[in-house]
C-alpha cells in the first residue's frame, strides 16, 4: 500500500505529465526523473540537490542539464521558485495555494496551509497599492529539531 506521500508525489507527477502535454512539452525520461526528484525531495530542493540525486540514475547527466531543465520548468509555471534569505534558488512543485516555514538555521523550507488568510480581505492599504496577483506568507523562526539542538 502505498504511504500518503507517495500517494501525493503520484499526484504532482500526474499533474506535471498532463500540463506538459496540454503546452505541447514533451515528455522525456530525463524530465520526468528530474521532476520525480524534485516532487520527492523533503522541504523544497535547490539545483544542486536535484542534481545529487538524479545522476544516481542517470549517470551522464551534467548540472547545466539539470538547471536548464529547471529553468524550462519554472517558464512553464511547472514549479515555482521560492525566493530565501541568502539568494540561493530553492524551487517548490507544490503549486496549490500554500505558505512557508522556514527555518533561518537550517535553512528548511516547509509547507503550511492557511485557508483562512487566504479567504481573508486585505487592508485597503493593499488594495490601493495596486493590482494583487498572489499572496504568500513566510513564518521564520528555529524548527523543531534546531531548537532540540540548540538546548542540547
Ligand atoms: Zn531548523
Ligand atoms: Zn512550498
Amino acid at each position: 500500500m502505498a504511504s500518503y506521500k507517495e500517494k501525493e508525489i503520484e499526484n504532482l507527477i500526474e499533474g506535471f505529465e498532463q500540463v506538459c502535454r496540454s503546452m505541447g512539452l514533451r515528455v522525456t525520461h530525463q524530465r520526468l526523473e528530474i521532476f520525480r526528484e524534485m516532487a520527492k525531495y523533503p522541504g523544497h530542493p535547490t539545483a544542486e540537490n536535484v542534481f545529487g540525486r538524479v545522476r544516481k540514475r542517470l549517470k551522464t547527466i551534467s548540472l547545466d542539464t539539470v538547471y536548464r531543465t529547471i529553468a524550462l520548468f519554472e517558464k512553464n509555471g511547472l514549479v515555482r521558485r521560492v525566493q530565501m534569505l541568502d539568494n540561493s534558488a530553492r524551487f517548490d512543485t507544490n503549486l496549490s495555494i500554500h505558505h512557508h516555514l522556514i527555518c533561518t538555521r537550517c535553512k528548511s523550507i516547509e509547507d503550511f496551509y492557511w485557508p483562512d488568510f487566504d479567504q481573508m480581505r486585505l487592508p485597503s492599504s493593499a488594495i490601493r497599492w495596486g493590482d494583487i496577483y498572489s499572496r504568500h506568507i513566510e513564518v521564520r523562526g528555529l524548527c523543531k529539531n534546531c531548537k532540540k539542538a540548540h538546548k542540547e
